[in-house]
């Protein structure tokens, strides 16, 4: 297996606080990998560094051979690392369309540009209905889908998904993991944060448990799924 992304000892603070204490783990090529953990433990810190958005206190991120720490965010996007973000993120304001095309900015070849709305229409159709009303109208797991959109239109090596389930009905979630298993068999790696432990570790092909900054175990989707710890701190069981 090859290593799109690997993070080695990162840290990272918010001025004295330390949120993510030295964590290693890798996203292979071509598989889906997740962070699972409860609110606080470092999800969401660990992507937005990756991203460029934090500045890591320590360690090392490379992606796709080349490292990350001296690379700005905005540069970041054109290596071809993709972040859909926790809460969405999405300009309620614009339409749906201009939401997409926000995704595209760095892209000079228009035909692939309109090609790639129109297939994240095919993935996501009630975007496509809906494409010129303003994105706020649309419900929460509508806003996921286009957040995804957006994200996948800048055709990335590596999508990271922060909690592409928070708040979604279950048949909204169905969609999304159905989307995920599409877009992997598309090609893509995907970084995937999520508190719901069960859907995500069900797609996935390695998974690290997040706790307090500290990764505190790791194995195969289904070995966690598995794992008793993991079930009674996760899944809910005794
Ligand atoms: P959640 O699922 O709730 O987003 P998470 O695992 O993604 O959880 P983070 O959001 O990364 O966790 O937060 C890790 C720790 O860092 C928490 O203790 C949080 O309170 C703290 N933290 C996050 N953002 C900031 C900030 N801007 N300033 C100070 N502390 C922060």
């Amino acid at each position: 297996m090859t290593a799109l992304l690997e993070v080695e000892d990162l840290r990272v603070a918010y001025g004295k606080i330390e949120a993510v204490k030295g964590i290693s783990f890798t996203a292979n090529q071509g598989e889906v990998t997740t962070l699972i953990g409860t609110n606080g433990a470092g999800k969401t810190t660990t992507l937005r560094t990756i991203s460029g958005l934090l500045r890591p206190t320590g360690g090392s991120i490379t992606f796709d051979g080349q490292a990350l720490h001296a690379v700005p965010a905005h540069r970041i996007v054109s290596l071809g690392l993709a972040h859909s973000p926790e809460g969405r993120h999405i300009f309620p304001r614009m339409t749906i369309e201009e939401n997409l095309l926000l995704g595209a900015f760095l892209r000079r070849d228009p035909a692939g540009v309109t090609e790639d709305v129109e297939r994240a229409y095919t993935l996501f159709p009630i975007l496509g209905e809906r494409r010129r009303q303003a994105a706020g109208t649309l419900s929460g797991g509508e806003q996921q889908m286009l957040a995804m959109g957006r994200a996948l239109m800048s055709r990335p090596k590596l999508l990271m998904l922060d909690e592409p389930s928070m708040g979604l009905s279950p048949l909204m979630m169905q969609k999304i993991t159905a989307t995920i298993v599409e877009l992997k068999a598309a090609g893509t790696t995907i970084l995937l944060v999520e508190q719901n432990a069960q859907a995500a570790l069900s797609l996935s092909d390695h998974g690290y448990v997040m706790e307090t900054g500290r990764i505190v175990l790791t194995g195969t989707g289904a070995d966690l799924l598995h794992d008793e710890s993991v079930r009674k701190a996760y899944l809910g069981e005794d």
